[in-house]
């Protein structure tokens, strides 16, 4: 299967914000290839997480790598999350070679559309929280580097 370019920073569609999804644009079956295009991506270029405007659609979708593998959620929002932080160490598909520090919240619950378009809210925590934070960022056209202290120059690590 195909897969998508990464785009990458500084380029300004990354820096603004997606645009929300329909259900009735998720069952399209275009929309579906598109979902299996967009987690392909991010498995071959080796991502944990991956948010549409990374491959230039700004809309609200994201794929996580969830503990059953990939998963894709639309309009994700967080609806709680705990007042405990937790530093994580973070790279991105979009800002390659460049890693850095950042706060999370250690647990985040989420309200999302799954790739049904069923409304779905569950609640994440440790790695699975961070990926979820990073890639709604992305949907605001936030990058980690705007967040991260200490970046380094690295030529791997994990992209998020
Ligand atoms: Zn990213």
């Amino acid at each position: 299967m195909e897969t998508f370019p990464i785009v990458k920073d500084p380029t300004p569609s990354l820096r603004q914000r997606s645009r929300e999804v329909e259900v009735s644009e998720i069952q399209t079956p275009e929309f579906q290839v598109y979902l299996d295009k967009l987690a392909r991506t991010m498995i071959v270029e080796d991502g944990v997480g991956i948010a549409s405007p990374q491959v230039g659609r700004n809309i609200r979708a994201i794929v996580v790598n969830m503990p059953k593998g990939p998963e894709c959620f639309m309009n994700p929002e967080i609806v709680k999350k705990s007042e405990a932080m937790e530093a994580s160490d973070e790279g991105c598909l979009s800002v390659p070679g460049k890693y850095g520090v950042v706060q999370r919240h250690k647990k985040v619950t989420l309200r999302a559309l799954n790739r049904h378009g069923r409304r779905v809210q569950f609640e994440a925590k440790a790695f699975p929280a961070i990926i979820f934070q990073h890639e709604i960022d992305h949907l605001d056209g936030i990058l980690f580097i705007d967040k991260a202290t200490n970046i380094v120059t690295a030529s791997n690590g994990k992209h998020i």
